[in-house]
């Protein structure tokens, strides 16, 4: 939420998305004189004792929010997530070169092609059958002969939440979490690898965060193939600092997960996740003219399309919205339609501006 001279704003940008209002202050009051020091975050060394104690700050306060155990390492990296497509591969390729794919929709897809070039790619499931509107179909694989089992828990595009549960399965779980990580509670050691890109629930664009099972840090088949700052055990021995890490944007996820430990935590957001969601999808469902047509039990918490009965009407909501102050409505290229962006930092009030516009737009569109 921002403020301008005469109109508040919401911003619903997929990513990089808003950041909470009182992070955004902070920041702003410490931009040129961070406690003291005389200095920027941004003009700081990485081996300052100040951004010593932000890293470790920062590591600290995400194990808390994610109960993450003793026995995975949290590494900050860069290249957001599309980096990581192709760190995975290179560094869990430990034994057979083979690694499964969940096939969600655009991002997973996006994550196949990158570890095709290194792996062979395995389609263990897929929705493409119902243009990724459904629960996938799950193939019969033999999950031994796969070195990682790859999955989207939130299609950002797509806006399709799914969480399938593999119980225990013989190769260990990666999970891209760029747009869900944060937003509910889950169960870390479910997972071999967790990564995100930040630009969502964490901070700006460009970090990457992954969190790691100790016990897959090991010498993998394409070791002698993985560039230095790719390699999870370099990084990990490093402690996130194999060269100069992005400083402001770990300062800002430390001031974003502090913010969120003052929500009260993971579990508090996700109630206020699910509510603003609910509100959402009712008006959505309500509308005589737009609609979401994803199963009612994958639509996303954080990622809701929705499109026109009538296309033309769409320019023209997009429009209206933008001069109310209702920012970045329109869906990704590749899918068209609209699509509101409702991660952690976006108030409730952001989402019932929005219901209250669809309604007015509704009343003088039919
Ligand atoms: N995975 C998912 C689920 C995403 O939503 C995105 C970005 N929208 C990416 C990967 C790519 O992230 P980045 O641009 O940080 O590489």
């Amino acid at each position: 939420m921002a403020e301008t001279q005469q109109q508040q704003t919401f911003n619903f940008c997929s990513g990089p998305a808003m950041l909470p209002s009182e992070v955004m202050a902070t920041a702003q009051s410490e931009f040129l004189n961070f406690q003291k020091s005389g200095i920027s975050v941004m003009e700081m060394s990485h081996r300052s004792p100040e951004f010593q104690s932000i890293l470790e700050s920062t590591e600290k306060r995400l194990r808390n929010l994610m109960q993450i155990p003793e026995s995975y390492r949290v590494l900050f990296m860069q290249g957001g997530a599309s980096l990581q497509f192709s760190a995975v591969p290179l560094n869990l390729a430990s034994q057979h070169l083979r690694a499964g794919f969940l096939n969600t929709g655009y991002w997973s897809q996006k994550a196949m092609t990158e570890a095709a070039k290194y792996v062979d790619v395995i389609e263990v499931g897929s929705s493409e059958g119902s243009r990724f509107k459904s629960l996938p179909d799950v193939f019969d694989v033999d999950f031994n002969e796969l070195d990682y089992l790859h999955i989207t828990p939130n299609e950002t595009i797509g806006g399709v939440e799914c969480w399938p549960e593999f119980g225990e399965i013989a190769c260990p779980i990666v999970a891209d979490m760029s747009s869900c990580i944060l937003s509910r509670s889950i169960d870390v050691s479910q997972f071999g690898v967790i990564y995100a890109g930040a630009q969502k629930n964490i901070g700006p664009a460009g970090l990457g965060i992954v969190i790691v099972k100790d016990e897959l840090l090991v010498s993998s088949e394409l070791d002698d193939d993985i560039p230095r700052l790719l390699n999870y055990r370099t990084v990990a021995k490093n402690d996130s600092m194999a060269n100069t890490p992005p400083t402001y944007a770990i300062y800002l996820a430390n001031l974003v997960f502090g913010w969120l430990q003052e929500q009260g935590g993971v579990a508090e957001i996700e109630q206020k996740n699910i509510k603003k969601a609910e509100m959402l999808y009712a008006a959505i469902d309500d509308s005589r003219l737009i609609y979401n047509d994803i199963d009612i039990s994958l639509r996303s918490r954080m990622n809701v399309p929705f499109f026109f009965h009538d296309e033309n009407l769409q320019s023209a909501f997009l429009e209206e919205a933008q001069n109310q102050g209702l920012l970045n409505l329109s869906g990704h290229r590749s899918q068209g339609g609209c699509r509101a962006s409702i991660y952690n930092a976006m108030p409730i009030e952001g989402v019932q501006s929005l219901i209250e516009f669809m309604k007015k737009f509704e009343n003088s569109h039919v």
